[in-house]
């Protein structure tokens, strides 16, 4: 687990942003919530993602990496800005969903992307929002975690991460605070269809 300051500050830049958005929202396993993070808020709001991207480029605890990646769509573009920025010196293999595959399906983008990350000893793997692991568990699949030394950050993990997902990773969290979501049976939400 990261430092209390490095947690403190990392969550009040989420919130500073406008990133906890209220309502009612279901997510990819089924499961519904009041309180969502909207991480895509994060790039409206410049100074507090520069906070966030120190944040993350300076978590203490991740090996130098021989190349990053990020889960698509919000991971792979704070990837993208900490190898642009200079915040990460490392290259950066581009990933993108299988059309028509599952939410956790992904492939890389080209042959070169691939070989990229084939001969990596050590890998990262960026995420905005951690509920289950079931994201970057799809990424881990791509990659031979026998051989490779693979981590995840991602800014805030949301949920119980499923033993199922937690294979071959280490996983990091600037932010690690459990939001309430439930099964659709017990939502309580006014605007639920399954009332
Ligand atoms: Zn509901």
């Amino acid at each position: 687990m990261l430092s209390d300051s490095t947690q403190k500050t990392a969550r009040q830049a989420v919130l500073d942003a406008n990133v906890l958005t209220k309502g009612h929202f279901v997510f990819a396993d089924g499961s519904h919530a009041d309180i969502k993070l909207e991480m895509d808020n994060l790039w409206s709001s410049p100074k507090n993602l520069d906070i966030v991207l120190d944040l993350l480029a300076n978590a203490e605890g991740l090996p130098p990496a021989d190349v990053v990646l990020g889960v698509p769509t919000g991971g792979q573009l704070l990837a993208q800005e900490l190898v642009r920025s200079g915040r990460v010196k490392a290259p950066i293999a581009m990933l993108e969903r299988i059309p028509g595959g599952k939410k956790q399906d992904f492939r890389f983008v080209s042959k070169e992307d691939e070989q990229l990350v084939m001969q990596a000893n050590s890998i990262v793997i960026y995420e905005d929002v951690v509920t289950t692991l079931s994201s970057i568990a799809g990424v881990v699949k791509l990659l031979k975690p026998l051989k490779q030394d693979i981590h995840s950050l991602a800014i805030w993990r949301r949920g119980e991460v499923k033993s199922k997902y937690h294979q071959g990773i280490k996983d990091h969290y600037l932010v690690e605070e459990i939001l309430p979501q439930y099964v659709a049976s017990v939502c309580k939400n006014t605007k639920c269809r399954n009332k």
